[in-house]
């Protein structure tokens, strides 16, 4: 974090979005590294906060894994509660976040991120969900969400549209 505050300092027309990495934050976000973020954000051209949100891909760190539930449960609760506090900073200093989701295709991830919007409250923040590719179900389900942007994928648009690459 201390080399993107320099990066950001140096090159002052350089707009940033800060976060802590999705699959970092699966191993826990200490009180430390929000309050270095906090600080991050003030002052250094911070247009957002993101990327944030679940990542089901995520894999442990242990070599060899002896509970892989059990990690995996551990890091889906520490990704949600850094995404809860990363929109509660956001909402702090008024920036829009930058929402990821990631499952294997079943939609989990992105169903579980708006859980948590709405049970927090947090449904009048901004948000861009980048890489869109679920389905028109998931895309209606989030445009509850008063504002928000999405970015779309190759992928949505060939499944949605009947176009292809060529
Ligand atoms: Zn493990
Ligand atoms: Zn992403």
């Amino acid at each position: 974090m201390e080399q993107l505050g320099f990066l950001t300092w140096a090159l002052p027309v350089v707009f940033t979005s800060l976060s802590v990495y999705i699959h970092l934050a699966a191993e826990g976000v200490s009180k430390r590294q929000m309050d270095q973020l906090d600080s991050l954000t003030d002052g250094h051209l911070c247009v957002a906060i993101g990327e944030v949100g679940l990542d089901y891909t995520t894999t442990c760190i242990c070599r060899p894994c002896r509970n892989p539930s059990r990690c995996k449960e551990e890091a889906r609760r520490n990704q949600e509660e850094a995404f809860i506090n990363l929109l509660l900073l956001a909402r702090r200093k008024s920036l829009p976040v930058i929402i990821h989701c990631r499952d294997c295709g079943d939609g989990s991830a992105a169903k579980r991120t708006l859980e948590l919007i709405l049970h927090h409250n947090l449904a009048d923040m901004t948000f861009y969900r980048h890489c869109f590719e679920g389905t028109i179900e998931e895309l209606t389900a989030w445009q509850q969400l008063l504002t928000i942007i999405f970015g779309v994928s190759g992928k949505f648009i060939r499944n949605n549209t009947g176009l292809s690459n060529s």
